[in-house]
């Protein structure tokens, strides 16, 4: 059996795991680092929701569901335009973002998950 020497091991292939993963990616100091990431799980499965405040553009922009820019605040009473600027409120499966960051990963010649 062939063996393989990692630089680092990332355990857990979640959000926290994923975006290091994609950190180290872009970080000229790990280029020539090789990167291992282990799961439990093969992540193919939409198993969480995000939604977060941004303002302007972000890195997962491409792969986000949806944006709001404005909102309603609604009573019995009233209703209240709420405007969000320049924040969005953008929300994210986190199938997309798994298979975005594995697409990433595969691209590299870093990682082994
Ligand atoms: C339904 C839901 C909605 C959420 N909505 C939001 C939101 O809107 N905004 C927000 O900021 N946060 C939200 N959160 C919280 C956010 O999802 C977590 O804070 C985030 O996922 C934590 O990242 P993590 O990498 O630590 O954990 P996870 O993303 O859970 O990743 C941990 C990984 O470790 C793996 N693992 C566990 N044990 C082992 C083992 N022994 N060996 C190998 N691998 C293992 C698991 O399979 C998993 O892939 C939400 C959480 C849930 C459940």
């Amino acid at each position: 059996m062939q063996s393989i020497t990692y630089d680092y091991l990332v355990i857990g292939a979640g959000a926290a795991g994923l975006q290091l993963t994609l950190a180290m990616l872009e970080d000229t100091y790990f280029h020539h680092k090789k990167i291992a990431i282990i799961d439990k799980s093969d992540k193919d499965q939409n198993d969480k929701t995000w939604c977060y405040w941004e303002v302007g553009a972000g890195s997962y922009d491409e792969i986000i569901d949806h944006s709001w820019d404005k909102g309603l605040f609604i009573t019995n009473e009233q209703q209240i335009d709420l405007k969000l600027c320049p924040y969005k409120y953008k929300k994210l499966s986190s199938l997309a973002f798994y298979q975005y960051a594995h697409e990433q990963i595969r691209k590299s010649d870093q990682s082994a998950g």
